[in-house]
Formats: structure tokens, sequence, C-alpha cells
């Protein structure tokens, strides 16, 4: 049975480029970069021109790059670290769309005594700028727009959120982790003060993360112990891990002839296919404005997270528009957020291509749901437990 691969937003196997930049620095340089002496001093050249090389590619300041364990702690950081900055006082503007580390962390931050407002997407999936600027109170010190959502694919409006937050002096918290990779940009561009990067997303290593910090944004560090990342962020620096960034970020750039046209044509013929197959399919999120290999699709009386299941099964391997924990599946507050109610997002599934697929695979991958949507109708849709019974595998959040 062919295995076809579309949960490139959870995450993406690691580059055998990437691998082999990595390799000696779990082993023979294996030294810690904060060592005075010569194993030391090797792996703190190795931190550094990864750093440098980082800074170079995305056209800012190397100094101006912190590197975490993944786009979650980025995320968290880039938050508390504000709201510590600001004593924990003034009010965050926050689409409702972002990723649960950023949510969660407004959540805290509530806690803790700061105000926010949530502002909704349009049904479409895109968050609007100008409500987003009525949101905007005097003491609002930081505004959250993510760039790509992970679940829709869709695209945010940054920088036009940017250049008003800025004018206003609101800092800008933009997290790009499912952007790199998936669609050019230019960080400056973004109007964003404070941008966030995972590595596995793109064919680097799990664990390791990045932070931009544009020079002069008030934010304290997370957390403490050592004065590794300019005192922003302390523990000992993931060596192997930050090389791999490096590299894997390095092969983004060298990459991008063409790829995005090919995913795009190839998700544009998978719904289309998947349409002309069943009835009751739609597209959630915005049909074009979209990253080009990510499509959520909802299907009438189907429960995504059994769904899921069955696919596995024949070899197809893709997310729920929800995420199950203790055998209660939740449905996507991303699609909640858009309105489409509860019953679609728990009828949705985020199919993500990428480097993994190759065109000979859209077409199975077409027959695979297909089957598996008439099958779930026929049995499971008209009562019958047959697949429910089989099927009760639980999972926590994935990307
Ligand atoms: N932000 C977005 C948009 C994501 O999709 C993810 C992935 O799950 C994260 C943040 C968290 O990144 P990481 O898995 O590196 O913690």
């Amino acid at each position: 049975m062919e295995q076809i691969y579309l949960d490139h937003n959870a995450t993406t196997p690691v580059d055998s480029r990437v691998l082999e930049a990595m390799r000696p620095y779990f082993s023979d340089q294996f030294g810690n970069s904060a060592s005075l002496h010569g194993p030391g001093q090797r792996a703190r050249v190795a931190v550094d021109d990864a750093r440098r090389l980082l800074g170079n590619l995305l056209n800012c300041q190397s100094s101006e790059l912190i590197f975490t364990s993944g786009g979650t702690e980025a995320d968290n950081l880039a938050l508390m670290g504000v709201a510590r900055a600001f004593n924990f006082k003034g009010h965050l503007v926050v689409s409702g769309i972002e990723h649960r580390a950023t949510l969660e962390t407004v959540g805290l931050l509530e806690e803790m005594g700061l105000r926010s407002t949530i502002v909704p997407p349009r049904e479409d999936g895109v968050v609007d700028v100008d409500e987003i600027v009525r949101a905007f109170e005097d003491d609002t010190i930081l505004v959250s727009l993510m760039l790509a959502n992970n679940e829709t694919g869709t695209l945010q409006p940054v920088a036009e959120v940017g250049g008003e937050a800025q004018k206003r002096g609101i800092i800008v918290h933009c997290d790009a982790v499912q952007a790199l990779g998936k669609i050019p940009f230019e960080l400056r561009e973004l109007n964003a003060d404070l941008v966030v990067f995972s590595a596995h997303k793109m064919h680097g290593p799990k664990g390791v993360g990045l932070l931009y910090s544009r020079f002069g944004t008030r934010m304290a560090g997370l957390i403490s112990g050592g004065r590794q990342e300019y005192g922003k962020r302390g523990g000992t620096t993931n060596v192997p891990g930050v090389v791999g960034l490096a590299e894997a970020v390095r092969l983004v750039f060298e990459q991008h002839n063409g790829f995005p046209d090919k995913l795009r044509s190839w998700t544009d013929r998978f719904v289309t296919g998947l349409s002309e197959a069943l009835p009751g399919v739609a597209l959630n999120g915005h049909p074009t404005h979209r990253l080009p290999g990510t499509v959520n699709v909802a299907f009438e009386g189907v429960q995504s997270s059994l769904l899921v299941q069955m696919l596995d099964m024949s070899g197809v391997y893709a997310s729920p528009g929800s995420a199950c924990q203790s055998g209660a599946a939740e449905p996507s507050h991303v699609l909640l957020a858009m309105g489409l109610g509860e019953e679609r997002a728990r009828s949705s599934v985020r199919f993500s291509f990428g480097r993994l697929n190759r065109e000979e695979q859209v077409d199975p991958a077409i027959a695979a749901v297909a089957d598996c949507v008439q099958r779930f109708r026929q049995t499971v849709g008209s009562g019958g437990r047959e697949i429910n019974g089989r099927l009760d595998r639980t999972a926590s959040y994935a990307g």
C-alpha cells in the first residue's frame, strides 16, 4: 500500500543535508558553546555562523535573532516578554485564529492582570485590518496576527496591520511558523517587531525555533538562568539544533523555484476531484489567498477524527480540524471563530501537501478519501457503530 503523507503542517522529515550539517555537533564537536576551551569555542563558532547565516538570509541583524526550543516557546517569549517589560499592565489585541501557543499565553496574561480583545476573522478566514484597528485602545501594547493559519492555510494582512500598529507605537507579534518555506516574503516588509519561526515545519529538526526581535523592541526575557541569547533565553544552547535550523532555512531560500505553483495545482485538483466524487464537500477558508499546499475540507455528515483514522488505514495521513484530548474531540477554535458552526468544524479535515508528495499521488489520494467518506456515511453516518468501535485512538494537538 502506498503511503501518502498529507500532513506537512504538522511536521516534516529532516532533510538529509540538514542531518549531515547537524551530525558532528552530536559527537565529535560536542562542546558547550558557553565554554572557554577549544571544544566550547568550536561549538560557539558553529552557533555564531548559524546566527550570521540566518541574519543574512532573513535580511536582519544576527543580534536580532533569539534561538528557542521551538515555535511554542518563541510565541510564549514574545508575549510574556513584552508583558513583563510593561509590568503586566495594558491591553493586547489578538486574532481569534492564532495558534494555541499564542491564545493560551494571552489567557495566562489575563490571569496576571492584562486585558485583551480577541478579533474574529471573516467567514473566509481572513482577519479584517479595520476590525483590528477598531480594537486598539489607548493602552494597547501589542497586537498578534499570524502570517498563515496552520489549519486553513489562509494568509493574513500582517503588513497592513503592522503598519497601522507601528504608527501608534504598538508592538507587532507575527507567528510565521507555517509561512517560511511555503510562501516567499520579506521579513522587514511585514512591519512586525517580533516574528516566530520553527525548524521542524521546513525539514529541520524538532525542538528548535527562532524569535526575530527587532532592535529596540521592549521585551524582557522569560527563562532565567544562564545569560544565553542576550540574556533573553537562558539555557545551554542546542548546538546541533541551531545548526540544523540554519541549514533548513538556507535550503528554503535555495529551493523556491516553482514548487509552490505545483503545490497549488495539486491542491486545486484535489479539492475539485473530491467535489466531483462526493456530494457535501466544502472548502474552509479563502479559496485562493492561502498557502499553496494547504486545504481544509468539510465532509458533510462525517466525524473528522474518525475519518482521519480510516484514512490512516488506507495509507493517507491527514489531520482532523479538531484536537481530541481524552477521547473527546473538540472542534477547531479556528473554524469556530470563522463562524462555520460546530457540526462543520467537527467534519473538517486538513490536508497539507509538501515535499514528500508527487503529482502521481493526487488522484490516489482523492480516491482514498472519497472511498473512506462513502464508507463512513454508509456505516457510522447511518447509525452503525462498526467503524466507531474499532477506531478510538486519541491524540493531542498536532500543529
Ligand atoms: N505556531 C504555529 C502557527 C504552528 O503551526 C505551530 C506548530 O505546531 C507552532 C506555532 C508551534 O511550533 P512548535 O511545534 O515548534 O512548538
